[in-house]
């Protein structure tokens, strides 16, 4: 747990959150900001401040997000449309939380990767 985490703290339920999914490795719970009908924040329970920092040592918890992404798209009904999975790091990616997380963001025409 890192102080002054917001991550950290909806993953410890000191902050609410509509919660997805939650185990020893993962959470997942929706975006307060929603971009679109589906938008929710897959994160490890451990604090990382962005995926530059996990390496093999977290195989494990990488692979089970990739899990929990297609679980969730299939429990949300985006399985069959499609979906995009990101992660954003640091000032050019345009990170703005410092708590490692993927937006799985879908249920309507995403448009083009980047904004142009
Ligand atoms: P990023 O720009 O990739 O760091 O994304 C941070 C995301 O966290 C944004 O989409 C915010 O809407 C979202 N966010 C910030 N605070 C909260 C919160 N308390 N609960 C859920 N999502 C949050
Ligand atoms: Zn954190």
């Amino acid at each position: 747990m890192s102080e002054n985490c917001i991550f950290c703290k909806i993953v410890a339920g000191e902050i609410p959150s509509k919660q997805f999914y939650q185990d020893e490795l993962v959470s997942a719970f929706q975006d307060i900001s929603a971009q679109a009908p589906v938008h929710i924040l897959i994160v490890p329970n451990q604090h990382f401040n962005d995926l530059g920092e996990m390496g093999d040592a977290q195989a494990d918890i990488l692979g089970r997000i990739a899990q929990v992404a297609g679980q969730l798209a299939v429990q949300e009904g985006v399985s069959s449309d499609g979906w995009r999975f990101v992660t954003n790091i640091g000032r050019h990616g345009g990170q703005e939380v410092f708590h490692t997380h993927f937006h799985l963001l879908g249920g309507r025409p995403l448009g083009p990767l980047l904004a142009r």
